[in-house]
């Protein structure tokens, strides 16, 4: 095929430079003029000032104007997207060794950190669930659907296509939530030998948080003979470790039913009715406030983004700080506390004062066993540290 020439964005006068260190995203106060004919979601090229060709990429209304899909001139088709998710299933088959017979669902694709910025796909036995977070990948969709079930050894056979909660709302974009290729095969997933129902049609993301897997698996570990408190337990992936790690007893909370009754098919799915599990629906704070001291011996708290942008960090810290608080003051002696952050706008540091100021409040005797992260399916671009979104603290309480 030969070379497109798309529409041109130039950039100002040294506004090339993040491109030139490989930074995936150009800001909309960088660009000097763009051609007339651009509309949201074309790919388009950026040059320089003086009109070098910096790269091709997706623009976009809003402050991230352009995602960068290419530092060169490479015609973003089909073959693009086919050589990209290649690429990016080489990593997980091979390196990661992330697709075996006892686990099937792993993130194939995670935006930036695998250079496909504003996509996101997990995957769950045969069916890919797919995300855009821009109109571009957006548009694009059919042709990364395709591009799915073309890639050699994934066995992909169902794309499931879940944007309506991720495209920035505009009605002319259309979002939906529908498969693009193939239907319903099965929801049961296999992780590190464990089943899990995965709900991507109606659950939270794509159905299941894949993040957590390499924590899941610390926590196994550290399960046996405690008695453990699963918090904002969704899925009930950390319980469904607990118990498999041997736990005395595992309680997992959620404010919603459903979160529970998922929880509470993946004990059974698992384990048959026998398991020494129970799950409840209620608020966190409330369950943590209303709890006998002592009663378990390991907490995971694991919330939902208490800070979605960057306005809301201060709050954010503040409610870290107060939840942790509530779980610490009444954990015996000798006990491990899992906690996370799953907030992009809050720091690493900002997230461990806000934990030691838990710690100090509380006057409790902390120490830090591991710091956690987010698994290597969702690789960190270097240019791009804004992709680092999962932090963890597992701590020892005294
Ligand atoms: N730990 C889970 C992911 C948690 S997602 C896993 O490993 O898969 C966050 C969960 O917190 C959601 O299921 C949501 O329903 C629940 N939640 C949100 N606010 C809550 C609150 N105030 N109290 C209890 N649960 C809450």
């Amino acid at each position: 095929m030969d070379k497109k020439d798309y529409p041109v964005i130039t950039l100002r006068r040294g506004k090339e430079e993040s491109l030139m260190r490989f930074h995936p995203w150009v800001f909309s106060g960088a660009i000097e003029c763009m051609d007339n004919s651009i509309e949201e979601g074309d790919v388009v090229s950026v040059v320089s000032h003086d009109g070098r060709l910096l790269g091709t990429g997706h623009y976009q209304i809003g402050s991230i104007a352009v995602r960068m899909l290419s530092s060169g001139s490479e015609v973003i088709d089909s073959r693009f997207y086919h050589d990209r998710l290649a690429e990016a299933f080489r990593l997980r088959s091979g390196a990661l060794n992330l697709i075996r017979d006892d686990n099937d669902a792993y993130r194939l694709v995670h935006g930036e950190g695998d250079f496909l910025p504003g996509l996101i796909v997990d995957v769950y036995g045969h069916t890919a669930v797919l995300q855009a977070h821009s109109p571009g990948m957006h548009y694009a969709r059919n042709m990364i659907a395709t591009a799915l079930t073309e890639i050699e050894g994934a066995g992909i056979r169902n794309v499931y296509y879940k944007s309506e909660t991720t495209l920035p709302y505009k009605a002319s974009l259309d979002p939906q939530n529908d498969y693009i290729i193939g239907g319903y095969d099965t929801n049961i997933a296999m992780e590190n030998g464990l089943k899990f129902h995965v709900d991507w049609l109606k659950g939270q993301k794509t159905g299941f948080f894949v993040d957590q897997r390499d924590n899941r698996d610390l926590l196994r570990r550290y399960a046996g003979g405690r008695r453990v408190l699963n918090m904002f337990c969704y899925t009930g992936g950390f319980s469904v470790y607990a118990i498999k790690g041997g736990a005395n007893l595992v309680h997992s909370v959620d404010s919603s039913a459903k979160a529970v009754a998922l929880t509470e098919a993946n004990v059974e799915i698992n384990f048959g009715d026998a398991a020494p599990h129970k799950a409840f629906a209620e608020d966190a704070f409330k369950y943590l406030a209303d709890m006998q001291p002592d009663m378990y011996d390991l907490v995971i708290l694991d919330p939902p983004a208490f800070a979605k942008h960057r306005g809301a960090i201060k709050n954010a810290l503040r409610g870290y700080q107060r939840l942790n608080a509530k779980a610490m003051e009444k954990m015996p002696s000798g006990s491990v506390l899992f906690t996370f952050s799953c907030s992009q706008a809050i720091t690493k540091e900002q997230f461990r004062l806000a934990v030691f100021s838990a710690a100090a409040q509380t006057g409790r005797r902390v120490r830090i066993l591991h710091q956690l992260s987010q698994p290597a399916d969702h690789p960190v671009n270097i240019y791009h540290p804004e992709g680092e979104y999962l932090k963890g603290l597992i701590l020892y309480i005294e």
